[in-house]
């Protein structure tokens, strides 16, 4: 009875170090780890002993015979990675061992971190640096909650995917780790703050900002985008004034990757399955009132080179009636005709299966379009429709709709005194150091994790070997002596960020809102309900330690 990988695959990669006859693929070390869109367990060589089943942070992992009607296609997906095989014949002939990744070595005692961010990459790189003792890892958030967008992006009816939130749990509790979270680097804290401090400063501060769309009428009320959405939907503080406005019957969104597809799904799903999750009651009032009946997800190119990934595709239609123009189930149906790759392959036969917009709804829809260039937003006071053209034609065609918002990727913004590439929009390093582009030199002391070191791809868990590999560097440059020693005494870092940031709020402090969101879902079955005001945050913080919100690092790590 093998075991599947499903669709919340994160592509942590732990199963693959947890599993002792390599029978998941691709490893981090393998060249296709960057591309693939989910990790595949080999069904012949899989001796079915579950090990990946406890590693795995997100749940993804089932044996085959417990896995529902909509999981089922995931079986064959797992066993399409890796070729056939002779009966009796177990490995791959190109198999190799799990890599077991060298821990870096620290020589000498006193490593001092800091950390800027609390996504994935900031928590992964805190973990890998506190497998050595005698370091100390101060993480720093400007939110007062931490998580990036495990919180604040991934999709609300994504639970089990939320739930490696669990992992960074117990990463913030190892010793050595402090939170100073409400503390915001280049606002209260600088560069030069921090390097007094700490041997060396990672930031991993994601990818704030979206990909503009330029086109006329961008900016009209009920234009955006789905950055802004998907903020709003989970309840990001700085985004929950900015309702979407759902009053009209059609939604467009411009682009087609996952995240397109997470807002589509989320603005055609029932509300009553949403309330059971921690999506923003605000978001959750309009969901109740929405006019909406259709969102089209509008691509440029091809259905061959359709962006989302084939977990998400069928995620999607499992749960959401999705439907395609007959033109564009031609289009389908002729790349099908000339398509190589297996995953696209699989993609187009999804997609050629779909019903026909024809068809009549009984429920919101989303319908998936191909070849439409976007010219301009149309209307006056407020959006009412967006004019295309066909891809690679001079033909137009206008589609009537109340909101449109553009989907096209996140970007990465600049960090107050360090370099930036504005092309890549990304800080330019070396496997993880920051290196000045025209000296060729690295920036003492300055490191980079996740999306602003590598830009807005890949999943969850692909910062953990993204996160690793600038821990090793860091710790390489520290056993080199390439890293100044920090002029201020480790007791001196509580006082100046509580100077700084009178707001900061401690691991007791989050634990605070945590429990009290928890609470607040409880009576309603809700895994929480979210807090989406700074001041509401504070105020449950401070009921945790009324006589003041930072508490200091704990006596036990002394840091
Ligand atoms: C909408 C959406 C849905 C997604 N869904 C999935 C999914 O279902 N499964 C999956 O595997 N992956 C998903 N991803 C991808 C995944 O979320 C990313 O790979 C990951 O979050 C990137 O991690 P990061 O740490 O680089 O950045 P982030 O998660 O963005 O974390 C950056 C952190 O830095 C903090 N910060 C920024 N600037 C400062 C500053 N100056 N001072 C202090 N703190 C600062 C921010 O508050 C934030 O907490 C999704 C991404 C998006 C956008």
């Amino acid at each position: 009875m093998p075991h599947v990988i499903t669709q919340s695959c994160c592509s942590d990669g732990s199963c693959v170090y947890s599993c002792p006859v390599n029978c998941i693929h691709p490893s981090p070390d393998e060249a296709d780890f960057a591309r693939a869109e989910m990790l595949y367990i080999d069904p012949v060589a899989c001796v079915d002993c579950g090990a990946c089943v406890s590693a795995c942070p997100v749940g993804a992992i089932l044996p085959d015979s417990r896995l529902t009607p909509e999981q089922l296609p995931f079986a064959a997906i797992n066993a399409d990675h890796y070729p056939p095989r002779p009966d009796g014949v177990k490995v791959p002939p190109t198999s190799k061992l799990a890599p077991v990744l060298p821990a870096p070595r620290l020589r000498g005692r006193d490593l001092r971190v800091a950390i800027v961010g609390s996504g994935p990459a900031g928590m992964y790189a805190a973990d890998e640096l506190l497998t050595q003792s005698g370091v100390r890892v101060n993480v720093f958030d400007k939110l007062p909650t931490p998580y990036g967008l495990v919180r604040a992006g991934v999709a609300p009816d994504h639970q089990s995917t939320k739930s490696i939130t669990r992992l960074f749990d117990r990463i913030s509790a190892a010793r050595g780790f402090t939170y100073y979270l409400n503390a915001e680097v280049g606002h209260h804290l600088s560069h030069d703050d921090l390097l007094e401090h700490h041997h060396a400063v990672v930031y991993a501060v994601g990818a704030p900002g979206d990909r503009r769309l330029d086109i006329d009428g961008m900016g009209l009320p009920g234009s955006g985008s789905a950055t802004e959405t998907v903020a709003w939907i989970n309840g990001h503080p700085d985004f929950a004034d900015q309702p979407a406005d759902l009053s009209h019957e059609r939604a467009v969104i411009v682009g087609n990757g996952n995240v397109a597809l997470d807002v589509a799904r989320i603005l055609t799903s029932d509300p009553e399955t949403l309330a059971v999750t921690d999506i923003s009651d605000a978001a959750l009032r309009e969901l109740r009132n929405s006019a909406v009946r259709e969102v089209v997800v509008a691509a440029r190119r091809d259905p061959a080179d359709s962006a989302f990934t084939l977990p998400e595709l069928l995620g999607l239609v499992a749960h959401a009636e999705v439907v395609l123009d007959t033109e564009d189930h031609a289009l389908v149906r002729r790349d099908l005709g000339t398509a190589g790759d297996a995953g696209t392959i699989a993609k187009l036969e999804i997609l050629a299966a779909l019903p026909d917009s024809a068809t009549e709804s009984t429920r919101p829809r989303i319908r998936l379009a191909y070849r439409l260039t976007p010219q301009r937003i149309l209307g006056g006071a407020r959006v009412n429709g967006v004019e295309f053209t066909r891809t690679g034609s001079g033909e137009t065609s206008t589609v009537d709709a109340g909101l449109v918002l553009s989907s096209i990727g996140y970007r990465g913004a600049p960090i107050a005194g360090l370099p930036f590439d504005d092309a890549a929009a990304v800080v330019p390093n070396r496997a993880g150091s920051v290196v000045n582009p025209v000296t060729g030199r690295p920036v003492t002391g300055a490191y980079v994790a996740g999306w602003i070191k590598r830009g807005p791809t890949g999943f969850i868990g692909t910062n953990k070997s993204c996160a690793m590999q600038t821990v090793s560097t860091l710790v390489d440059d520290f056993n080199a002596g390439l890293l100044r020693d920090p002029a201020a005494r480790p007791a001196a870092l509580a006082r100046l960020v509580r100077s700084r940031a009178p707001g900061v709020v401690d691991a007791a402090g989050w634990r605070a809102i945590d429990a009290a969101e928890v609470r607040r879902g409880a009576a309603s079955g809700r895994p929480r309900v979210k807090f989406t005001s700074v001041p509401e945050m504070l105020a449950a913080a401070d009921s945790a330690r009324p006589a003041r919100r930072f508490s200091g690092p704990s006596r036990r790590t002394g840091a």
